[in-house]
């Protein structure tokens, strides 16, 4: 046989594959080693071409084939190679990603992964179908509710066919309850389920539900794995041990054939989107990998997030709903408290004070939900009005500490840290004023005011051993924990039975905000820590204290009312010409010197023309980003829009094709960010 061209994706940071010549027989989805440059690389094979721009004679040679058959299937090949082109990344870079320790540097050895190493083929793989953990004959699943049943013979209907399903359901509605059905009814029909939740540290619930109710056959993939658990379990999904493969974001990409159906749980939440490097969105890759391997995809949340409700008004998805919690579990009262009539002491209004005293004496929960880490956001002269800055960055810093001992300031974006100042740096007076309440502030004072209470605070900062937030939830779960203080990770899906009370300390700062989504996060973050109380059957209460009892968006939210406040948003981003109705990109660039940023990005501008403007496509002036200033570089945006996606693309390219030609661009770093989720 003679040689053939194949295209690599080979792990480095160019856009496009590379062509070799291979003598040996290789399919797309196979491994191999190639020279590159200097070194020796192991790449996937992702086409084989007819016939390159080069001769085949002029091309380098594969050295080895490292796979007998293709380590990804077909559908997941063509996501990947997809996804490269969508979000403009490298596709060996979008490869590795996807295939952990599998591709990159070879050793001088000529073949870097031992035979036993390679979950290649079916025959060599150490875990054959018939050894499932799965027995479907005894489903240790309750009775569904008749929404619940509903939901899932919906999507058992629509098996064997790509159908878009959004599980909207109120929080404690039993959608968790409705995957695990859907997941095991792929399961007896010899299908396989890929189940993306948000943070598995976060919320060990549901791992735990999973696997109590689908056993063995559960697959786990998270942030937390060392690299050898990653592969392993990749390598169990691979070979078929597993049945299903559950995990955050990257999971989209586990290779799980056979597929039944897919299932993104709290659809809405934007850790979905990779903020760095290959910036993708896992929900929307699922959708599309829904579409490549024929099945159905169900988007589930309590409050979905305006691109899907969008996609269901234009009959893209079809809604499935749960209107009510189960059995005698109702929705909790949402009480605003009015910050211009009631005095605060440490933060709290007597109202909220005293349901949390009430709590207490019924041996109920209360949660405290803050906006901000550490002790106080702001340190202030109040003499000249000095405010404690970071050097590096366009931010305040924030005090940690005690009331005893403030001992640190800290930048939240740069993590500098330094010792807060005796007097004022600027005028020397001699009171400095801490404003504001972090949590570390809260528990503090809690602790004084309710000195029998047993307080938990659950943010970053507390929870920075390894091992120290599982056992934090713990204890908020068996009710150990009388108060729950923290963040905004105490608001996600969570479910504390002893949970009553809810309070939200500082509701309007998250009003405030440059990015145009703010408001649509802080209204679903809201209606998620709300959804916390009363999920059995004491009935919960929530509070929310504010300057502005009549805005209009805490109105809704006191009503629960979160499509009323969609339909709202909905109308405004459309107004706007906003997102969902039109698609943003965003060309961004930092450089050590101010100014160099916002120049490179017009030069681009220029070089890369306006034409496509005529197909829809509009390209904004470069711009100084919102946060001007981070670690120490100055950064700038650039915006493209179009209200289609394909010309937007198109032209994305040729922007980046002018960025990449341009010299300065060895002072200046710049990334592109296709859907972006913040402009900041
Ligand atoms: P959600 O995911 O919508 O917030 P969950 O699935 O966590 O809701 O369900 C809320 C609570 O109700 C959980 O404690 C769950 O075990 C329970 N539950 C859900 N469905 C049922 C059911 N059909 N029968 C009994 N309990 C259920
Ligand atoms: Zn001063
Ligand atoms: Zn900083």
């Amino acid at each position: 046989m003679g040689a053939h061209l194949v295209r690599v994706a080979v792990p480095v940071p160019v856009r496009s594959g590379f062509d070799y010549r291979c003598e040996a027989p290789v399919a797309p989805g196979c491994r191999v080693l190639v020279p590159h440059g200097q070194r020796r690389l192991v790449g996937l094979v992702t086409e084989l071409p007819a016939a390159g721009a080069v001769p085949a004679a002029r091309l380098k040679a594969v050295e080895a084939v490292m796979d007998r058959a293709p380590l990804v299937s077909a559908p997941l090949l063509q996501l990947l190679l997809w996804a490269a082109d969508y979000y403009q990344h490298p596709v060996g870079e979008v490869c590795k990603a996807a295939l952990p320790g599998l591709l990159g540097a070879a050793s001088r050895k000529a073949s870097p992964f031992p035979e036993s190493e390679s979950p290649s083929s079916d025959s060599e793989s150490p875990f054959p179908d018939s050894e499932s953990p799965f027995s479907p004959s005894k489903p240790p699943l309750p009775p569904l509710s008749a929404p619940q049943r509903a939901a899932v013979d919906e999507i058992n209907g629509a098996a064997g066919g790509f159908a878009g399903f959004v599980l909207h359901g109120v929080t404690g509605s039993g959608k968790t309850e409705v995957y695990i059905a859907a997941a095991a009814d792929a399961l007896r029909r010899g299908r396989r389920a890929l189940v993306l939740v948000p943070e598995i540290g976060l919320t060990p619930q549901i791992v735990a539900r999973f696997q109590k109710s689908l056993g063995g056959a559960v697959g786990v993939f998270h942030s937390a794995l060392r690299p050898a658990e990653r592969r392993d379990t990749w390598r169990k999904l691979r070979g078929g041990f597993f049945h299903v493969a559950l995990g955050t974001r990257s999971a989209v990409f586990a290779p799980v054939d056979k597929l039944g159906v897919i299932i993104v749980d709290e659809e809405h939440d934007s850790s979905y989107k990779q903020q760095e490097g290959f910036r993708y969105h896992a929900r929307d890759l699922a959708v599309l990998r829904a579409r490549l391997e024929n099945v159905p995809v169900m988007l589930g949340s309590a409050t979905p997030s305006l691109e899907t409700l969008l996609n269901v008004r234009q009959k893209k998805y079809r809604a499935l709903h749960l209107p009510a919690r189960i059995g005698a579990a109702k929705l909790p009262r949402i009480a605003l408290l009015d910050l211009r009539k009631l005095p605060l002491v440490d933060g709290l209004t007597p109202p909220l004070a005293d349901a949390m005293e009430q709590r207490l004496r019924r041996g109920e929960q209360s949660l405290l939900f803050a906006n901000r880490r550490g002790f106080a956001p702001v340190l202030l002269c109040t003499a000249c009005g000095w405010q404690a800055r970071c050097d590096s960055c366009d931010a305040r810093l924030v005090l940690h500490g005690t009331r005893a001992r403030n001992d640190k300031l800290a930048c939240h974006h740069c993590g500098a840290g330094r010792a807060p100042p005796d007097l004022c740096p600027q005028c020397g007076a001699p009171e400095l004023r801490r404003i504001g309440h972090g949590t570390q502030r809260l528990e503090e004072s809690l602790r004084k005011r309710f000195p029998a209470a047993v307080v938990e605070r659950i943010d970053r900062d507390s929870v920075r051993k390894r091992g120290a937030l599982a056992e934090k939830l713990k204890r908020a779960q068996s009710g150990a924990a009388n108060i729950l203080v923290g963040t905004r990770m105490l608001g996600k899906g969570h479910d504390f039975p002893r949970l009553t009370l809810v309070g939200v300390v500082d509701v309007d700062r998250g009003f405030y905000s440059a990015d145009f989504r703010a408001l649509e996060t802080q209204v679903q973050q809201l209606l998620q820590v709300a959804g916390r109380a009363g999920r059995a059957e004491a009935p919960g209460e929530v509070m929310i204290q504010t300057v502005f009892p009549d805005n209009p968006v805490l109105q809704l939210i006191a009503r629960h009312d979160f499509d009323g406040f969609a339909e709202q948003a909905l109308a405004e981003r459309e107004s706007a010409g906003f997102p969902p109705y039109r698609h943003f990109a965003l060309l961004r660039a930092e450089s050590e010197t101010p100014g160099a940023a916002l120049a490179f990005l017009a030069q681009v501008k220029k070089n890369a023309g306006g034409e496509g403007e005529g197909d829809g496509v509009a390209l904004m002036d470069p711009v100084p980003s919102p946060m001007e200033k981070r670690r120490g570089r100055h950064r700038a945006q650039l915006l493209v829009q179009s209200p289609r996606r394909k010309p937007l693309g198109d032209f994305l390219r040729r922007l980046i094709r002018a960025a990449e030609s341009r010299r300065a661009a060895r002072k200046v770093r710049w990334s592109v960010d296709v859907d972006p989720m913040e402009m900041l």
